[in-house]
């Protein structure tokens, strides 16, 4: 950031200062907290809410969202400043279920109606989004998904199951990928907005490795669903649900979480002294760091042209993902056993004397990571779909 701001325009660095000063006042040492000590990357759920909460008056909790749907008129690269920002000064991250993927889809798929429905309620904060895609049988190979809308008369009765849902458990909503139709083709898939006090949805949680309840598997055992609550046409399941996963990849700027991460691994470096080959370790991937903050930054500048970005959505992904990888791993090798003594702590950090967090959960969040070149497609999928774009392009 540091190199970037004397080149930003006056209004650009009078923003950024407003930005600064904002989070001077609202982010309290409790939210830093819960950013720090998160294990997974989406952190803890009541205190993400809080800071949305926070960030609502100024509507900067949709600050990417156009103003005819309650935006807040921001440029792309006052919203970049918005993001980096928060990140570097460790806020909590605001849940991209709803205001992200559900919203944006909303806009360009969904009928007045919906639009007028869906998006007061994600501003308002009424509604608490899942993703139902994944199924026991459907992880990479998505168009495999088998829950199935039957039509019966007026409505559709939805029977099957989605693994994997992220805050199933705090949600009242969750969209899904069904199919409508008995046959394997991506024409038999529709997208469907479903309330999870239906009768008929039951949640079981998933317990991961390190303890953590993020996980849930959602069951839908003859659920009602009305036509008005498909997203775009019977039919057109598969195009919708690639527009969101877009969004999921690469819609945010996490340079500034990643920088956050980066400047603890240094600081602990250079606290316990450490060997030359961690040193070594460090440059790399700060040299990668830098590059990936400016590929985040050229990328904001092009979607202010009115660019469409969406397409680097997967070599982002990619990218952040890895690069959070090396982070955690640069930690935990440099804390050496200590980190497994964090691991062992209740709440997974360590107080200096004078109170400070000294070290918060290196291992934990090792762990924990190992998902994010997993979910949202892993990685190896998102290697071939950059292929098969390549290709394409030089065909
Ligand atoms: C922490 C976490 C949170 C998640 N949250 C959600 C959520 O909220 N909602 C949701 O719907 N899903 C969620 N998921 C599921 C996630 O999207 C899937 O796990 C992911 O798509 C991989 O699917 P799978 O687990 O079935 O693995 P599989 O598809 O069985 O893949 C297993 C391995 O084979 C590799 N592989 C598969 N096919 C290919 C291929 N063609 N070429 C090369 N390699 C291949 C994969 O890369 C992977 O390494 C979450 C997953 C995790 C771990």
């Amino acid at each position: 950031m540091r190199q970037i701001e004397a080149s930003l325009t006056s209004a650009d660095r009078a923003f950024l200062e407003e930005v600064r000063e904002f989070l001077d006042e609202n982010l309290s040492p409790s939210l830093v907290a819960a950013d720090d000590e998160q294990r997974m990357f989406f952190g803890d759920y009541h205190r993400s809410n809080a800071w949305l909460e926070k960030l609502r008056p100024r509507r900067w909790h949709v600050a990417d969202w156009p103003e005819q749907y309650g935006g807040c008129g921001l440029s792309a690269m006052q919203n970049y400043l918005l993001l980096y920002e928060q990140g570097l000064h460790g806020a909590p991250f605001v849940r991209p279920m709803g205001i992200k993927y559900v919203g944006l889809t909303v806009m360009h798929f969904g009928s007045e109606a919906q639009k007028q429905e869906i998006l007061p309620r994600l501003i308002n904060g009424d509604d608490h989004w899942c993703q139902g895609f994944s199924e026991p049988g459907a992880g990479s190979d998505l168009g495999n998904v088998k829950t199935f809308a039957e039509r019966r008369g007026d409505v559709y009765v939805v029977n099957g199951s989605k693994i994997w849902t992220t805050d199933a458990h705090f949600a009242n909503r969750i969209f899904c990928l069904v199919r409508t139709r008995h046959d394997d083709s991506k024409e038999a898939l529709s997208f469907a907005l479903i309330d999870m006090n239906a009768p008929g949805v039951s949640v079981q949680p998933i317990r991961m490795l390190g303890g953590d309840h993020e996980l849930n598997q959602v069951f839908f055992d003859d659920v009602e669903v009305f036509p008005e609550q498909l997203l775009g046409p019977e039919g057109a399941g598969w195009a919708v649900a690639k527009y969101l996963l877009e969004i999921e990849r690469g819609a945010f700027v996490l340079g500034g979480r990643l920088r956050r991460r980066m400047q603890g691994v240094i600081e602990r470096a250079r606290v316990s002294r450490a060997s030359a080959r961690i040193w070594d370790r460090i440059a790399e991937t700060e040299i990668d760091l830098m590059a990936y903050e400016a590929t985040e930054l050229r990328l904001g500048h092009l979607a202010g042209e009115g660019a469409d970005v969406l397409g680097a959505a997967n070599i982002i992904k990619i990218e952040w993902t890895e690069l959070v990888q090396r982070i955690d791993e640069l930690a935990v090798m440099n804390a050496g056993s200590e980190s497994l003594y964090c691991a062992t702590q209740p709440r997974d950090y360590v107080y200096a004397d004078n109170g400070d967090i000294e070290m918060f959960g290196w291992l934990a969040s090792y762990f924990n990571n190992r998902a994010t070149s997993i979910y949202g497609g892993s990685n190896e999928i998102q290697r071939n779909l950059v292929y098969r774009t390549m290709k394409r392009r030089w065909a």
